[in-house]
């Protein structure tokens, strides 16, 4: 193994809270020490890594969240990220390493994930392709070589999409075999040669995603967004070589949305359902459970084998300062203590 692996995780998982910046002037307004104007108040403790939502409770008990990492509003990407990047370097070991993104809608998934175009603001997707590729430099003046590939997917109501090929309409299928682990048929993936070029073709992906819908902030709302880098390493003087991959998931939105209609009806049916199985696969692999439902949801199903045996898995759960969403923040907040 080239780098330590992670000695200060307790089993695989891991579990980070961040809260985003008020963006609004009334968020501003509201929102003071995070204390809102009424009784409602999160109370963040970086140290302790816990958050207390207080005034959500009926009775005396006060709730308190743990985590492994707490980040505040002032967190920039470039601070997340170094809490990642040990977690991103140990997929050219040969691990499979998921990040996932959690959260309502406007919490800052897609800023955690993504980012802005200016280079303070990129995500943790352009910064991981960065590093891996760094990091491959390194390595290939050490003897090893690395074929590394990637592809972009999309689970939207419980089918598959390539994001990279949106016009054959191939169907995309999830299939599992322990040899191989998952795969997924007529998926494009390609061969890639540096960072710029795979941030290129990430930039064409999400520009598919988003003109093949009318809506996309609703759709990316309801849909999860799925990328993912395979790296294969070779030593070169014993042939010795390896698989690991990264795959960073920027989640659906977790509200627990109500709509009238039958077919969004059974869209958020679809989304809770892949959301709920996500949080039951987790908790059994961090009890060890014997039986592990993956084939519950086509994302679990798709994350098998990024998630179970040989892998590192983190999520962030992405919380809004805003005092509206105070509810669905401590809903976020006790889908995330589930997990672990
Ligand atoms: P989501 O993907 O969860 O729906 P977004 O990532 O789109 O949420 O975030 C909602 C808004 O908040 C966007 O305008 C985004 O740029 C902004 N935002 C989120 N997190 C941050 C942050 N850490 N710093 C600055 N702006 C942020
Ligand atoms: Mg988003």
């Amino acid at each position: 193994k080239l780098h330590n692996s992670i000695q200060d995780i307790k089993g695989n998982i891991r579990v980070f809270c961040r809260l985003r910046p008020p963006i609004t002037e009334q968020e501003s307004l509201c929102m003071n020490e995070f204390k809102f104007m009424t009784d409602k108040t999160l109370e963040i403790s970086k140290s302790r890594g816990s958050i207390v939502p207080a005034g959500n409770t009926r009775g005396p008990e006060k709730l308190e969240f743990s985590f492994d990492k707490v980040f505040d509003q002032c967190t920039l990407q470039e601070e997340v990220f170094e809490e990642l990047s040990q977690l991103i370097q140990s997929a050219l070991d040969g691990y499979n390493v998921c990040v996932f993104a959690y959260g309502q809608t406007g919490s800052g998934k897609t800023y955690t994930m993504q980012g802005g175009i200016d280079l303070r603001e990129y995500g943790m997707i352009p910064r991981s392709v960065n590093l891996i590729f760094d990091t491959k430099e390194q390595m290939e003046k050490k003897g090893w070589s690395y074929k590394i590939n990637a592809s972009f997917l999309e689970i939207y109501n419980e089918n598959l999409k390539d994001l990279l090929d949106m016009k054959s309409g191939k169907t995309l299928e999830i299939r599992f075999n322990e040899g191989k682990g998952t795969t997924v048929s007529n998926l494009t993936i390609l061969e890639i040669s540096s960072a710029d070029e795979l941030l290129e073709i990430m930039v064409k992906a999400q520009e598919n995603r988003a003109t093949a819908v009318t809506n996309f902030n609703e759709h990316s709302s309801r849909s999860h967004a799925v990328t993912k880098i395979c790296i294969e390493a070779t030593y070169q003087e014993s042939k010795a070589s390896y698989i690991g991959s990264v795959t960073l998931v920027d989640l659906a939105g977790s509200e627990s949305a109500k709509f009238s209609s039958d077919d969004r009806l059974t869209e958020t049916k679809n989304i809770n359902k892949s959301l709920s199985s996500l949080g039951t696969v987790l908790m059994a692999l961090h009890k060890n459970d014997s039986h592990v439902p993956f084939r519950n949801s086509k994302l679990t199903y798709l994350l098998q084998s990024s998630l179970g045996g040989n892998c590192k898995c983190l999520m962030i759960v992405n919380i809004s300062p805003n005092e509206h969403c105070y509810n669905e923040t401590v809903n976020t907040l006790r889908f995330a203590s589930k997990v672990k």
